[in-house]
């Protein structure tokens, strides 16, 4: 009997962990909530919020549509067009009767974007990093992984499931990537895994100088342009485009999720890389396709926006404006070199707050960045305006921001 009491005291109570830990991330004031949105096709920046019962039209001002492409016509147009054509779903994974005519002209035309020898499709940028890494990272004899600080959570995912050996290099530290590669046994695979445009903070990596430190020790270079893909270069290529060093990467990896518009991601790199990870990656063999629809819809964005470059220029402009708005306000913008416009809050509570206040005085939405998406201590909220927002947009967002900020006492002190 008394063994019997002592269990049932002991036992692990399922429900009670789940509600401990919810309320945990209450307490710190890091409880994610989504905002309930219906997107508006043709009326981008503008949404409905659905709230309650209730609806109400605001402006989006953290969408990472950068471009926005999800709502183009031509790419609406293309995927209206495949699905009428081929149907909802692709039927299967790429090897087993999933693979259609518009995964192979987007695979071709991925190849081509990056002037690499061949791309490889999988279902998110997620996968792809966590894919493409896993499996280079178990094949490469005796690899070592050589991972930027700040790397995406798919990258780090793929780099710790690959069992390589892992080091950290400090955030865009060039020296130190060097000290690292030259403690390590040249006759070692190696690896150097880093991004372009950091989305986050907006700045961007020295491509250039970690491809010579890799170049030197003989690394292969895995570059996540998935902030950059459609926006930098003059075809919409990313960074390593518009600096001219697409040739010196082993891997480029993007998304079509972002500034294409769409959903799925790639890698473009020779083509036998390409055939190896399709051939060994279980992240792209074990799931089904995209539906042709959706690679038809990413392939028109894709070649939209290699011609457009007008919708590049316009976006950063419209970037540069609001930085130059918001500093004269006295917004605290964090340094960005890119197209990402983080304001500095510094707290949770605040954080969330802010954007509860943007939101239900001002119609104004964007998302409070917490942790662990960044540091504790650096909360901000993220802008990133499109080519799509009105100078009566910035001007009715900057008017939300200076009452939220003089509200919360967040402006910052006149110089
Ligand atoms: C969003 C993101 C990904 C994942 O791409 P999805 O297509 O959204 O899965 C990969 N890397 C970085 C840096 C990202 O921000």
């Amino acid at each position: 009997m008394d063994g019997m009491t002592h269990a049932r005291t002991e036992a692990w109570d399922s429900r009670r962990f789940f509600a401990e830990r919810i309320s945990g991330l209450k307490r710190e004031g890091r409880y994610r909530v989504f905002a309930d949105l219906e997107r508006l096709a043709g009326r981008f920046p503008l949404a409905v919020w659905h709230r309650g019962g209730e609806r109400r039209e605001i402006v989006v001002w953290c969408s990472n549509d950068y471009l926005g492409m999800g709502q183009h016509p031509a790419v609406l147009a293309a995927m209206h067009a495949a699905i009428d054509r081929s149907g909802a779903g692709a039927g299967g994974t790429r090897n087993i009767s999933g693979t259609s005519h518009y995964h192979v002209l987007l695979e071709r035309e991925l190849a081509d974007l990056h002037r690499t020898e061949a791309a490889l499709l999988f279902g998110s940028g997620w996968t792809a990093n966590m894919t493409a890494l896993s499996t280079l990272g178990r094949a490469l004899p005796d690899c070592v992984i050589f991972s930027d600080a700040k790397n995406h959570n798919s990258m780090i995912e793929g780099i710790v499931h690959s069992k390589a050996e892992k080091r950290v290099f400090r955030h865009n530290d060039v020296g130190h990537l060097e000290e690292l590669l030259g403690a390590c046994d040249p006759r070692r695979a190696k690896l150097v895994a880093f991004e372009s445009v950091y989305s986050m903070d907006g700045d961007i990596a020295p491509i250039a100088a970690i491809c010579d430190v890799a170049e030197r020790h003989g690394a292969m270079t895995f570059l996540d342009e998935v902030h950059a893909v459609g926006m930098y270069g003059l075809r919409g290529g990313g960074v390593a485009e518009r600096e001219g060093l697409g040739h010196r990467l082993t891997v480029i990896q993007g998304t079509l999720a972002k500034a294409f518009g769409v959903v799925g991601g790639y890698i473009a790199g020779s083509a036998d890389l390409c055939d190896f990870v399709r051939s060994f990656g279980t992240g792209f063999i074990f799931s089904s396709a995209m539906p042709p629809a959706v690679a038809a819809a990413a392939l028109a964005s894709v070649r939209h926006l290699k011609r457009h470059h007008e919708l590049r220029i316009r976006h950063q402009e419209r970037a540069a404006t609001l930085k130059r708005r918001f500093t004269e306000i006295g917004v605290r913008v964090m340094p960005s070199e890119s197209h990402i416009v983080p304001v500095f809050v510094g707290d949770p509570v605040l954080c969330k707050r802010a954007s509860d206040e943007l939101l239900e005085r001002h119609g104004v939405y964007v998302q409070p960045i917490n942790y662990p998406t960044v540091d504790r201590g650096t909360e901000r909220l993220r802008f990133t305006p499109t080519p799509l927002h009105s100078d009566e947009h910035v001007e009715a967002l900057v008017a939300a921001m200076r009452d939220v900020w003089s509200r919360l006492g967040l402006t910052a002190m006149a110089a």
